[in-house]
């Protein structure tokens, strides 16, 4: 609560003094570009720092692992929004070094739920066909791979138009450097 109270203060402040007017935008991206990426807190300035990308530049989801795992979920769902209403012509997958996500196994995860007191019972009832929930809250083993196979949610799925590129790149969340896994040449 303490924590809503200080950024409520602020924001009347923020608003009064109009610290919106550097930030002024539309809902279109610019850069007409799509960013999907990590939520770790050490990308929230330097990605778009590093990548120059700023205020109304870019759509930016940002999720666990950059991972979209589910074809009916809301990341996918944000993905084809993008493309078809928000004027995305271009997308980039953007994992990052040291991510949480990597080498997370599904068994820890299920430890630490029950230490915040929810039981293994209620856990089995989330288990679903062919995924237990136990493999659902398990990470990836790699950085890269956890790229290439949110580019491959993206391209392989059936909504996707195939004229938007989609690449892959991984930040190293010290220095800002980029590396490119994967590029795709746009069909256009
Ligand atoms: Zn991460």
């Amino acid at each position: 609560m303490e924590k809503l109270k200080q950024i409520l203060a602020f924001n009347e402040q923020f608003v009064e003094t109009k610290g919106y007017l550097p930030y002024m935008s539309d809902k279109f991206p610019n850069a007409r570009l799509l960013i999907v990426t990590c939520m770790d807190t050490r990308l929230t300035e330097l990605l778009p720092q590093a990548m120059n990308i700023k205020n109304g530049d870019a759509k930016i989801l940002r999720v666990a692992g950059a991972m979209i795992t589910e074809p009916y979920g809301s990341i996918m769902r944000s993905v084809l929004v993008a493309v078809t209403q928000l004027k995305v012509e271009e997308i980039m997958v953007v994992g990052h070094h040291d991510c949480g996500m990597v080498g997370l196994e599904g068994e820890q995860m299920i430890r630490s739920l029950q230490q915040k007191g929810i039981s293994v019972e209620k856990m089995k009832q989330f288990d679903k066909p062919g995924e237990t929930v136990e493999a659902w809250l398990t990470g990836v083993n790699s950085v890269e791979g956890a790229v290439l196979r949110s580019v491959q949610m993206i391209k392989e799925h059936p909504l996707f138009p195939h004229d938007i590129p989609v690449h892959a790149l991984t930040i190293t969340p010290d220095t800002g450097k980029l590396e490119v896994i994967h590029v795709e040449n746009s069909v256009s």
